[in-house]
């Protein structure tokens, strides 16, 4: 099965041909500008593949909604150029083949529990932590959707006294993307989250605010797994950090046997950065499968 797979980022377009195990054959990285200059060059790339069906991992908010008139849209990003534009559509009518579409982060999650460590299991949160901070969540064996899809980078923290940044998030100032994404690492501290590699007091706090958001998931999802991805989270002393604070801000109050074992509960994405754009061929394998 030849199967195309698009990660569509604010910043990159990674376009990818694989196969429904996973395996990808090649892949190229285009930069994002405006549709009209990005989604040609695309559909090129994939007319050439001649792909079977095709995922898209978008980023949004996007509408996944197959019974809105807007199902397949890019809806009220900040990204202007990309606003209400039809992305599915454009892809669907050129390429005229099945298009499977999600959030980049539901996509990250499938590629985990469809190829990676979560395979099997039932219910699984996703955590990419980089330029922005989103979570897809996969419960009961399905990626959650709701009334549009969940948004829980933004979810609100309570900042710690001792932190006097104002928070980064143009919505909400201290939501968990306002806080703890690369950017407001380095507004807070002045530098770039990489080169502060060495300064414990960062890192204590960054994982401070994940911890609190876990926290919450962990108590309305109740997953049994909680994957950490995105370039801030290459930073492997936040694990041990993260757990310890999650375990003291649940105070006891829930016991199992995945709290008891936390170091393989809460753990770094498993798919060497493929994560996304695997999860995006299991979504096209899926849009074949349910035409
Ligand atoms: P994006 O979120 O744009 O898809 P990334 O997940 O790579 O891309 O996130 C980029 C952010 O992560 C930047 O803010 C950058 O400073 C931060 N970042 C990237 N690599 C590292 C690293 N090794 N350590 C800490 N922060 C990093
Ligand atoms: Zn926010």
């Amino acid at each position: 099965m030849r199967l195309g797979a698009l990660e569509a980022g604010g910043t990159k377009m990674v376009c990818a041909v694989g196969d429904e195990t996973g395996k990808i054959f090649e892949q190229i990285c285009i930069p994002t500008r405006t549709p009209e200059e990005t989604v040609p060059e695309m559909l090129a790339y994939f007319k050439k593949a001649e792909i079977e069906a095709l995922g898209i991992g978008c980023f949004g908010p996007i509408d996944p909604d197959k019974s809105s008139a807007t199902y397949g849209y890019i809806t009220s990003t900040p990204k202007l150029a990309w606003r209400n534009y039809n992305i599915v559509g454009a892809f669907e009518e050129a390429l005229g083949c099945p298009v499977g579409f999600d959030t980049d982060v539901n996509g990250s999650a499938l590629g985990e529990v469809t190829f990676g460590q979560a395979k099997g299991k039932n219910s699984v949160i996703y955590i990419t932590i980089g330029t922005g901070v989103g979570a897809g969540i996969f419960v009961e064996g399905n990626l959650v959707h709701g009334m549009l899809h969940p948004e829980a980078g933004h979810v609100l923290i309570q900042k710690r006294e001792d932190d006097t940044y104002q928070g980064k998030c143009p919505y909400h100032k201290c939501c968990l993307e306002g806080l703890a994404a690369g950017p407001a690492i380095e507004e807070r501290w002045g530098k770039k989250a990489i080169e502060l590699k060495d300064r414990e007091e960062v890192w204590d706090l960054e994982s401070y605010y994940i911890a609190q958001a876990l926290v919450g998931y962990i108590l309305t999802v109740s997953p049994e797994m909680i994957i950490l991805g995105g370039g801030v989270m290459h930073q492997e002393q936040l694990f041990p950090k993260i757990r310890s604070y999650v375990k003291e801000l649940l105070n006891g109050y829930i016991r199992t046997e995945e709290l008891e074992h936390i170091e393989s509960y809460i753990v770094p994405a498993s798919l060497q950065d493929n994560q996304g754009i695997m999860g995006c061929l299991e979504l096209g394998r899926r849009a074949l499968e349910n035409q």
